[in-house]
């Protein structure tokens, strides 16, 4: 397929990527989420809007992160040459303050006072706290019991933001029944507020709308890396859990000879059932109000998912990765839980770097990559700081001293 006029054609004016994507939703919701489509698409045409973003990001988020390249690591295994985009270096740690701020400015010009959301982690829920505390907007944060007893840490965070954190006590107690419940407050509450999810993946015209929100990242780092080495990287990997930073690391190279590859959480082993690969494993399905690949159980309900990376255990993924997929465009491979966390420890001890245990994902495919193609380049999005994952992997794996480096 020729991609020069991938952006032109695609998504389709009811928000469809090929047979993916779409928006099934109750006549209520249906209203608020034309709604926000109408907004976002006259704004994103909008040089104000785009030139206040731009400031943002300048200003407040620290943009652009750098392109960094991983000597001693690409040393250590041959002479394929590792880079980093690094989004930890992004404020608040990773990828998702970048459609969060986007977000939280269409609501400001949507003149709405409120911003609702899930959280799974917690990560979401602190960087659009972050984005309420910027833009001066209440913040309401649906998050599981179960969660919330999980991650106290990112409860306090929202909390000192001033968010209200708001917990769901009916189901599992997690990530699916606190997207139900922010859902619900949203359907009652759309005059003065706006849903805000936390991935590229929902109803249209979210994909779409953080697809474009985290395009920054690609845009930035092809031309970083050009400018350091005179040329394109042979291959670009992100890890893959809703798909933002994947598709934000992906779209500006579509059109490019560069191979891409979206890394999905393992987990235990493709054998166990405990991973949350949704491509390699899922089939087409619907959840949430679109369609795309879905971890299934027998009866078509959204199976158990699991990965060591918090971040990635969504049994989904984003619909245009479902079509990428489907086109050839992008590659989707896996790496497990032992992988990332030898990835986690190695980046730790070469560049002094500590990764997300969700971008270890990714680093642990870099590594592998370079070991089979002796003189290319790959450049993997580092989507956050390790800082949240620090005295789990020490719990469980230790200090990394019984390691080979
Ligand atoms: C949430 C998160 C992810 C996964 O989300 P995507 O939408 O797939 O990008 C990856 N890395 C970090 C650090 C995260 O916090």
């Amino acid at each position: 397929m020729d991609f020069s006029r991938y952006f032109r054609d695609y998504p389709t004016p009811d928000g469809h990527f090929g047979p993916y994507g779409g928006a099934h939703l109750t006549t209520e919701l249906k209203e608020a989420f034309e709604e926000i489509n109408a907004a976002y698409q006259s704004i994103c045409q909008s040089a104000y809007f785009i030139n206040e973003l731009r400031r943002i990001r300048r200003e407040f988020q620290g943009r652009p992160t750098p392109v960094y390249h991983c000597d001693r690591l690409s040393r250590k295994i041959g002479n394929c040459q590792i880079y980093l985009k690094r989004e930890d270096l992004n404020h608040t740690g990773a990828h998702k303050l970048n459609h969060c701020m986007g977000e939280g400015l269409l609501a400001k010009y949507m003149g709405k006072k409120r911003i609702i959301a899930e959280t799974g982690a917690g990560q979401h829920g602190v960087a659009l706290a972050t984005a309420a505390a910027y833009f001066g907007l209440e913040c309401e944060i649906h998050m599981g019991e179960v969660d919330i007893a999980k991650q106290a840490p990112n409860v306090t965070r929202m909390k000192i933001l001033g968010a209200k954190v708001i917990p769901v006590t009916f189901g599992q107690r997690t990530l699916k029944e606190a997207v139900d419940s922010a859902f619900e407050s949203y359907a009652k509450n759309y005059k003065d507020s706006i849903y805000c999810i936390g991935t590229a993946a929902g109803p249209h015209p979210f994909p779409l709308m953080v697809r474009d929100f985290q395009f920054c990242i690609g845009e930035e780092s092809r031309q970083q890396f050009f400018d350091m080495t005179g040329h394109l990287p042979d291959a670009v990997c992100a890890c893959v859990g809703g798909g933002s930073n994947a598709a934000g690391s992906f779209a500006a190279y579509l059109n490019d000879p560069v191979d891409l590859y979206g890394v999905e959480p393992l987990g235990k082993g493709a054998n166990t059932g405990d991973h949350a690969a949704s491509i390699n494993y899922g089939k087409p399905g619907t959840l949430h109000g679109f369609d795309s690949y879905v971890l299934a159980d027998e009866n078509g309900e959204a199976a158990p998912v699991y990965s060591i990376a918090s971040g990635l255990d969504y049994q989904a993924v984003g619909p245009e990765h479902a079509f990428w997929h489907d086109l050839g465009r992008v590659n989707y491979v896996t790496a497990s839980d032992k992988e990332a966390v030898d990835a986690f420890f190695m980046l730790s001890r070469y560049e002094g770097i500590i990764p997300a245990l969700e971008s270890s994902h990714a680093i642990a495919y870099a590594i592998r990559w370079a070991k089979e193609h002796p003189y290319g380049s790959i450049l993997a999005t580092c989507s956050g700081r390790g800082d949240k994952d620090v005295d789990y992997v020490v719990e469980h794996y230790g200090y990394g001293d019984d390691r080979e480096y």
